[in-house]
């Protein structure tokens, strides 16, 4: 099926829809003509994404909603505003929501590491679970679920204890959630960007990127990448 198309009258939800990848992927979805929700902590950047979403396809109908990943409560007011408007949960649904609060190890505030925490890791598991729940109790035929790991979940970053913590969780998460919801047709699966242009990155160090970016290019393993990162933040 031609990509243009082959979200045709899929219902698809995006965590964190307001800003960088998100929205990104909230304007490709939209532009291959699924509906998307665009849910995100923000109603203003989640408002802004959805006045830049195409519908060009017959049936798609977009919408915005106000959502906190880390509240379960906050999180089943969305999934039932979205199956009373649209009477059916999302099938397609992309976890993109997420936070840094960098320090170091040594300085980490406890409620920084919580936070993060709970945003990336119980926001992705309270929203897999919600959307999940929803699917196997109207007996869709199939679903998808999309997380979203950092590359830091598996190498480790200087000043992100609690972030690369988050992330490595949200890999583990993803496995068991694809062993356990193949049988109904749910498929997981768990993506791992290196640095990405968003909002989020425009705290990283410019001289980290740089040389990331170096170490990619020359293809180099994540062990060399994670010693020459470490090497940087050091110097
Ligand atoms: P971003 O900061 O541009 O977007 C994150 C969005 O999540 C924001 O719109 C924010 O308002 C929303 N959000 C934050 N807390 C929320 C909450 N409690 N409930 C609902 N929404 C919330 O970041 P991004 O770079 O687009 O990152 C998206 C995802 O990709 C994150 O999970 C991030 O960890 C991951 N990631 C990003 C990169 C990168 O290089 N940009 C690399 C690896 C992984």
């Amino acid at each position: 099926m031609a990509a243009a198309t082959r979200l045709i009258s899929r219902l698809t939800l995006v965590t964190g829809g307001g800003s960088g990848i998100g929205q990104a992927v909230c304007q490709r979805f939209a532009s291959e003509g699924a509906s998307v929700v665009v849910a995100d902590i923000s109603e203003e950047s989640a408002n802004e994404t959805l006045k830049s979403l195409t519908s060009d396809c017959r049936g798609q109908v977009h919408m915005s909603a106000e959502v906190d990943v880390s509240s379960k409560e906050s999180i089943k007011k969305l999934i039932t505003n979205i199956q009373t408007l649209y009477y059916q949960p999302p099938s397609v649904c992309v976890n993109a929501a997420g936070i840094t609060q960098d320090d170091f190890l040594l300085n980490m505030e406890e409620e920084h590491f919580d936070r993060v925490i709970q945003v990336n890791l119980k926001g992705s598991f309270l929203v897999t679970q919600a959307v999940a729940q929803a699917l196997v109790a109207c007996g869709a035929p199939k679903g998808s679920i999309v997380t979203l790991g950092s590359i830091v979940g598996k190498v480790g970053n200087l000043g992100q204890s609690n972030y690369s913590a988050s992330k490595a969780g949200v890999q583990g998460l993803t496995r068991t959630a694809a062993k356990e919801l193949s049988r109904f047709g749910i498929r997981c699966n768990c993506v791992l960007p290196g640095f990405i242009s968003t909002p989020m990155t425009d705290k990283v160090p410019e001289k980290v990127i740089t040389k990331t970016l170096t170490a990619v290019r020359a293809g180099l393993t994540a062990d060399v990448l994670k010693t020459e990162i470490r090497r940087l933040c050091s110097s």
